[in-house]
């Protein structure tokens, strides 16, 4: 079993092709959210997602604030930009395809969510506290998350959480429970420009990591002639 997970896509359309060409043919496609804002490319990306075999898409935040059901006062200057351009450029049935995408989805042994399960579309796992504590909100032997764009694997054993940052190639043998973040295609924030995603087989529990570049120039120069925010082509560049 092949399945393809990836996270934060955001608009960027070379770097989702990259992706799916070097993860090859697989099994299913697991999408963690934030499919569009901050890119040049929202329709396009929702177009090649969509034609991804069983695919399971979910919610992110930036979804919802482009389908306006967010208050945009959260969010900086640049960022509410970048959603409003996104609102005026998405297609009627792109907007439709996200209207229809869950905030949780509990598949076999997974549950999958944006943000944590405890708060699927806003809370970031980054504090160790904080991703202890999300371990009592799902029952499955895993749980997929995006949304920090850094790609990690936490465990805890209810005192203590482990973590691991897997390197582009390495495959992991999963501890059971597991939260795990493929990191992001799109907008990676790890100090490492290239596109990450994984390769999840739930029945061996195997997480098998990967970076990809793609032509990033391309990207930043479309975001600029789009009147998106520099600034979110600037730190393509520098994966923050
Ligand atoms: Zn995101």
């Amino acid at each position: 079993m092949r399945i393809l997970v990836i996270s934060d896509v955001h608009a960027n359309l070379p770097a989702l092709e990259a992706v799916l060409e070097d993860a090859g043919t697989v099994d299913a496609v697991w999408c963690l959210g934030d499919l569009v804002d901050y890119g040049p490319d929202p329709n396009e990306c929702v177009d090649l997602i969509r034609q991804q075999p069983n695919l399971v898409c979910l919610l992110g935040n930036h979804d919802a604030a482009v389908l306006g059901r967010l208050d945009l006062s959260f969010f900086n200057r640049e960022a509410s930009l970048s959603v409003h351009w996104t609102q005026q450029a998405l297609r009627e049935d792109a907007r439709q395809f996200l209207e229809g995408l869950p905030e949780r989805v509990v598949l076999g042994t997974n549950t999958l969510v944006h943000g944590s399960p405890r708060n699927p579309l806003w809370e970031y796992l980054l504090d160790l506290s904080v991703v202890a504590s999300n371990f009592a909100y799902f029952d499955t032997a895993y749980c997929l998350v995006g949304h920090t764009h850094i790609p990690v694997i936490f465990y805890y054993n209810g005192e203590q959480i482990e973590w691991i940052i897997p390197k582009d190639g390495e495959t992991v043998d999963l501890k059971i429970p597991a939260i795990a973040n493929p990191g992001s295609i799109g907008q990676p924030r790890d100090r490492d420009s290239r596109a990450a995603y994984a390769i999840f087989d739930p029945d061996a529990g195997t997480w098998e990591f990967h970076r990809v570049v793609y032509p990033i120039e391309a990207v930043q120069e479309r975001i600029l002639k789009a009147g998106l925010p520099a600034y979110h082509a600037r730190r393509l560049s520098e994966g923050v």
